[in-house]
């Protein structure tokens, strides 16, 4: 009979709270599948949420192993144009990438696989190599989105041919897409998104595997052109592994959010969110108000202003107009600060999800089964979007644009909350992918065996 010892697996993760939950997640995951888990975060991190979250996830998970990439600072000039701060820190721990071999081999037990954030993959390749271990990409965007990254080398080669005439992106053998929802930084061959999306797409071939926050019913047609049909014959398979399940948060005391949801009645509060990262502009805030005090739902809002939490000084009353908070006072909920996500989706009170289509919020929504209006506001999340009506789990206002480009109005938004609340098709839809994701994860589901099988080919023989 053959023995095995548990593989030990590291996690590199890059920036942001949308690319560090699922690795909390993950971690646990594979914690609870008998492999032992080493989690390589950034120093410093860009947001107080990151930091925040990593302390207090390694205190309730002991058996997590944590080690740390200390970063050297920035050396953008003070007087040159502002660039993402998120963005910046890819590139950053891309810079400090030399140190993670040395780190590495600090840990007193051998590595049998790395699972790597896709913006960090081009940079990390040549240290797994140097190893003897498999590196997997992780995703953390819709199969829709990844194709198309993995698509930036050739789109960055034909760009003049893009830019002008056409209205849609053919990837051979995969639907068109509207140029609309391409993120137009990505057509930008000078900007930092563009050539980090094209170093790291060009690398993925290298992979063993690209994990994904998704399942096989989801996103079926996508998954059976990729990896039966093989469309994109330099793509590793994509291997969905999601809904990533949800891991215990213990509760920072009794934050307000838990008792008011718990005196509202059942599916009768729409929550508004953005994500961690994204900030609404001072003249979308007065439209969204004029459209939350008009429609006849009970509201949860988190309202964040600004991009980095670090930078959010101000209180509700110096944000929202003091007509709005009184005419909402018996209505309305406004957070503002971190809340928790999961377990607001997660209450029987929540009846949609007014979202920007980050793609842990919407896995977080399939999870729950809450429908969703989809707002996207930049990067994936129009794409994103398509894929979450596809599905069955939202609606989607094409003509609201991007967050930057378009104010949408109190009406329009009040009329799609109607809609979104009542619409009975859309709550069957979202129950349906609930009960797929369900089966997904259960022991023997799609994703559990596909999970199941990197672990399997990660272990090794003594
Ligand atoms: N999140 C949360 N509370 C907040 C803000 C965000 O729990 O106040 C979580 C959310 O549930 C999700 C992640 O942070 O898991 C944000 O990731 P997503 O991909 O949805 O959006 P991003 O912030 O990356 O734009
Ligand atoms: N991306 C990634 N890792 C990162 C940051 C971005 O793989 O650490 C990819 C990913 O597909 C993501 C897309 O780039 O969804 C758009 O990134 P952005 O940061 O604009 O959006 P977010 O995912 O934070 O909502």
């Amino acid at each position: 009979m053959s023995t095995t010892k548990p593989p030990h697996i590291a996690l590199l993760p890059s920036a942001g709270m949308g690319h560090l939950m699922p690795y909390f997640r993950l971690a646990v995951m594979l914690a609870k599948r008998n492999c032992v888990v080493t989690l390589v975060t950034a120093q410093p991190t860009v947001s107080a949420a990151e930091s925040d979250h990593i302390s207090s996830f390694l205190h309730h998970n002991p058996e997590i192993n944590h080690l740390e990439l200390q970063l050297t600072p920035s050396s953008q000039q003070a007087d040159s144009a502002p660039v993402d701060p998120f963005f910046l820190q890819f590139d950053l721990i891309s810079q400090s990438i030399h140190l993670l071999g040395p780190l590495l081999s600090s840990s007193s037990l051998p590595l049998s696989a790395m699972f790597v954030d896709f913006v960090l993959l081009a940079k990390t390749a040549p240290i797994a190599k140097d190893l003897h271990i498999p590196m997997y990409a992780v995703s953390t965007t819709s199969v829709q989105f990844l194709s198309l990254m993995a698509y930036a080398p050739v789109l960055a080669s034909n760009l003049t041919e893009f830019n002008t005439a056409s209205t849609e992106i053919k990837i051979p053998g995969l639907p068109p897409m509207a140029m609309s929802s391409i993120p137009p930084a990505l057509l930008d061959p000078s900007h930092i998104f563009a050539s980090i999306i094209v170093a790291n797409a060009q690398a993925l071939p290298g992979a063993e595997g690209i994990l994904m926050n998704t399942f096989e019913w989801f996103h079926e047609s996508m998954l059976s052109a990729l990896n039966k049909d093989r469309v994109m014959a330099s793509l590793p398979p994509i291997l969905p592994i999601g809904p990533l399940e949800p891991y215990h948060i213990p509760r920072d005391g009794d934050h307000f959010y838990r008792s008011w949801l718990e005196n509202q009645p059942s599916e009768s509060v729409v929550y508004i969110s953005f994500g961690n990262r994204t900030a609404m502009s001072q003249d979308q805030v007065r439209e969204l108000e004029k459209g939350l005090e008009k429609v006849g739902w009970r509201f949860c809002w988190n309202l964040k202003t600004t991009k980095v939490d670090k930078d959010d000084h101000d209180d509700v009353e110096d944000i929202l107009s003091d007509i709005f908070l009184k005419r909402t006072k018996n209505k309305g909920l406004i957070i503002r600060g971190w809340a928790d996500q999961q377990e607001i989706l997660a209450h029987p009170a929540i009846g949609g999800f007014v979202s920007h289509c980050g793609w842990n919020s919407m896995m977080e929504a399939a999870w729950q089964g809450v429908p969703v209006l989809a707002w996207p506001q930049h990067g994936d999340q129009k794409v994103n979007a398509k894929a979450v009506e596809e599905a069955g789990l939202g609606l989607w206002e094409r003509d609201w644009d991007w967050g930057l480009d378009r104010i949408v109005k109190g009406e329009e938004i009040e009329r799609k909350i109607v809609e979104l609340m009542t619409d009975e098709k859309l709550r069957e839809g979202a129950r349906k992918v609930r009960e797929e994701s369900r089966k997904a994860v259960e022991s023997g589901g799609s994703s559990d065996r596909v999970l199941n099988n990197v672990i399997n080919s990660v272990v090794v023989p003594f």
